[in-house]
Formats: C-alpha cells, sequence, structure tokens
C-alpha cells in the first residue's frame, strides 16, 4: 500500500527525524556556527571562527555524502518538516532554485573580501563571538533566534515544502559545490542508486520526496539532482525496493 510522505516511518527515517529534532533543541547554541553574518566580522577581524570551520566541513562532506547534512542533522531541516504540516505543496522550482546560487556568490565574494582586505588571519578562535560556545545568551540573542527561526519557516509555509531549502539556503551551496568537486574528480560518493528491472514507474518516490524530485527518472539517466538531500525517505518507501543508497558508480 502507497504511504503517505508522514506515514514513511522506518527504522532509518525515525533515527533521521530523532538527530534532526536533536539539532532543533541544540540550535540555541549552534546558531552562530551556521551565521553567514558572523563570518564575515571574522573575516573583518582576521579571524578564522566557528562558522568557517563548519563551512569548510560542510563542503568537505558534500564531496561524500552530498547533502546528507540537510536531512540528518540541520535545524532548518527539521523547522520546514515542520512547516509540512501546514503546507505540503511541492514548491515551484525550476529557474527559482537558482535564487540561493546569486545570493551565495555575493555573499562569498563579501566574505573573500572581508579576509583580503584585513590581509592576514591573526589567529584560529571556534568560539568566536559566542560565550563559552553558546550562541543564544541573552534577550538580543533570543530576538535574532526567532527571527531566524520565521526567515526559514516563512518560504515553506507560503511557498510549500522546504520552501527555504530550495530558494535561499547558503549552506546548501556548500555541499552542492563539494557535490561537483566529486563529479569532477569522478569519486565515488553517496546518491540514490536505481534497478530498472524492479522500478515500475509508479513515481510514488517523487510524492513521499520532501525535495519533490522525480528521483526514479533522474536516477534512471545516471543523474545526480543537486536539490536530492539524501534522506532516504524515497529507498524506504518504495515498494518494489528499486531504490538504494550508493557509494559506487560515477554520477553524472
Ligand atoms: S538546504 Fe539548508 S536549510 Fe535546508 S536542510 Fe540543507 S542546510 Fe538546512
Ligand atoms: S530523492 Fe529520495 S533521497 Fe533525495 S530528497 Fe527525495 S526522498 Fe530524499
Amino acid at each position: 500500500m502507497k504511504k503517505s510522505r508522514s506515514e514513511v516511518n522506518s527504522i532509518r527515517q525515525k533515527i533521521r527525524k530523532l538527530l534532526l529534532l536533536l539539532s532543533m533543541f541544540l540550535f540555541p547554541i549552534t546558531l552562530y556556527y551556521f551565521s553567514p553574518a558572523l563570518i564575515i566580522n571574522a573575516g573583518l577581524d582576521g579571524v578564522v571562527s566557528g562558522s568557517f570551520i563548519v563551512f569548510v566541513c560542510m563542503l568537505i562532506s558534500g564531496v561524500f555524502f552530498g547533502r546528507l547534512f540537510c536531512s540528518y542533522l540541520c535545524p532548518a531541516g527539521w523547522l520546514q518538516d515542520c512547516a509540512c504540516i501546514v503546507n505540503d505543496k511541492p514548491p515551484k522550482q525550476g529557474r527559482k532554485n537558482y535564487i540561493k546560487y546569486g545570493i551565495w556568490i555575493v555573499w562569498i565574494a563579501v566574505v573573500v573580501f572581508c579576509y583580503v582586505h584585513k590581509g592576514q588571519i591573526l589567529k584560529i578562535d571556534f568560539f568566536y563571538q559566542t560565550e563559552h560556545g553558546i550562541s543564544v545568551t541573552d534577550i538580543y540573542g533570543y530576538i535574532i533566534y526567532y527571527g531566524i527561526i520565521l526567515l526559514i519557516l516563512l518560504p515553506s509555509l507560503i511557498g510549500g515544502t522546504r520552501a527555504f531549502c530550495h530558494y535561499f539556503c547558503w549552506m546548501a551551496l556548500f555541499m552542492v559545490v563539494g557535490t561537483k568537486l566529486r563529479q569532477l574528480f569522478h569519486m565515488p560518493g553517496l546518491h540514490i542508486a536505481i534497478d530498472n528491472d524492479k522500478c515500475v514507474s509508479c513515481h510514488h518516490c517523487k510524492e513521499v520526496c520532501p525535495m519533490c524530485i522525480d528521483i526514479s527518472d533522474v536516477a534512471q539517466r545516471g543523474d545526480l539532482n543537486m536539490e536530492c538531500i539524501n534522506c532516504g525517505v524515497c529507498v524506504d518507501s518504495c515498494l518494489r525496493k528499486a531504490l538504494t543508497y550508493s557509494m559506487r558508480g560515477k554520477q553524472k
């Protein structure tokens, strides 16, 4: 029997949701380590901050695991999966997905300018501008915190499932760049593979996909879809067991 997106409840999906919940629980602590603004301040001060290190880790993880962070560890992912309860329509994609590329390029140019302008790295401070490693410690921190939560939720509430991931997320692009590097150097990496003999083209995998991707189509072409967050919901919902996680094989 076909399942709706919220009904896909394999052990793997339960663990995934638990990890997402935990990441949301820790968000007041981790907020500044994902901050696009803090790294600009760090650049002007000549500091390699926690966010700098986290973004580099995201890029490296993208090479091997694609956007796995988005589906297993991102607090914004959890928020948007909750927003699904209100609006689970597929967001308009296509050219709109490129908005985040424009945001990212401008932002990275500003970050690079700040570090170049400073001219030197004075120190590495993972806990830069946090208090004992904690991001949100006072009322102003909470104003920023809830502002960001609203910023993440609104696109999904208005535009549909995971619209913030599709249109605006600055972090996603580090993992996309990592995945592109994997493709460039023909390295193996995590992706969804298909057994064409088992697939009956029912497109149930598209109906349950939080990113609204027609993965059977993509996988049959041997392509990678840069919007895929490797959540495995499609793998766990395919009645024919045609989809699997795979590290092997080249991806176009
Ligand atoms: S795209 Fe961005 S907001 Fe969405 S899950 Fe990935 S890192 Fe989080
Ligand atoms: S295609 Fe599959 S693994 Fe990728 S985002 Fe959709 S459900 Fe998750």
